[in-house]
């Protein structure tokens, strides 16, 4: 069995007044709860771990540095995030693929430091919406999972989310068609890379304008196992149902 998995990933949003988010979600998610993780930004990392302590709610970071230590201005490493009581890690959104040049080797470097630190990382990778018009989607993401999952990976301490890079934000979701066919796709390339029993142990999570009335449909798909959700995941009141609809895949 895989984990079903519903992160939110809050961004630049929030300050310590969207703690009591996090008390409003713990308090509405379902008995057969899914994992459910929220990622806040770090200034809120220590607080939410302590909000959360003991509900059915894990932490985690939205990035961590390549490094261990050193003269990172500004950057926080993963030994620090194990440190705040955060449990997850997010690597390779695009925005930071995009905003701050970060390349697959730089997310591999990370997904290890995340390890070395006891941490789960949530991998993301996805095509632009220039990729996806050329037709070289599944191309690019092959060459994604290539450079920046390293053969370390299990599906113990890797959780892969896919998302298209067009779909972020916009309020544009691909058909179930194309959210199956990539899914499938990563999932053949974790089987045939890190075999049968580790590769089908990988929870992999779609992200992209992940609605409250979109979530069940996308759920359908045999490969989706959650959902990595920006702005849905900001209020317990759009977030809760999408966590219903995982509990009822
Ligand atoms: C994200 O930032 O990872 C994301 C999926 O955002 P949104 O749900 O707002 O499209």
């Amino acid at each position: 069995m895989r984990r079903k998995i519903a992160a939110g990933n809050w961004k630049m949003n929030g300050t310590t007044t969207a703690l009591s988010e996090l008390a409003t979600l713990a308090g509405q998610i379902p008995a057969n709860a899914p994992n459910v993780v929220i990622c806040p930004p770090a200034t809120l990392l220590i607080a939410s771990a302590e909000a959360c302590a003991g509900t059915g709610v894990s932490i985690g970071a939205q990035d961590c540095h390549m490094q261990a230590s050193g003269a990172y201005t500004g950057d926080i490493s993963a030994s620090m995030v194990a440190d705040t009581g955060a449990g997850y890690v997010i690597i390779g959104h695009s925005e930071r693929r995009d905003a701050h040049a970060e390349s697959d080797a730089d997310v591999n470097a990370k997904a290890q430091q995340v390890w070395g630190a006891g941490l789960t990382a949530i991998l993301c990778i996805g095509e632009s919406g220039a990729v996806r018009e050329a037709g070289t989607t599944l191309e690019v993401i092959a060459a994604q999972l290539a450079g920046s999952l390293p053969d370390a990976a299990t599906g113990a301490n890797c959780v892969i989310a896919y998302e298209p890079i067009w779909a972020i934000g916009t309020g544009k979701v691909p058909t179930l068609e194309q959210i199956v066919e990539v899914h499938d796709f990563i999932r053949a390339g974790l089987v045939t890379r890190f075999g049968a029993e580790i590769g089908n142990r990988f929870s992999l999570l779609y992200g992209g304008s992940v609605k409250p009335d979109n979530a069940a449909t996308i759920f359908e798909a045999e490969n989706v196992d959650g959902a990595l959700v920006g702005g849905a995941s900001l209020k317990a009141s759009d977030f809760a149902p999408i966590i219903a609809a995982l509990a009822a895949s």
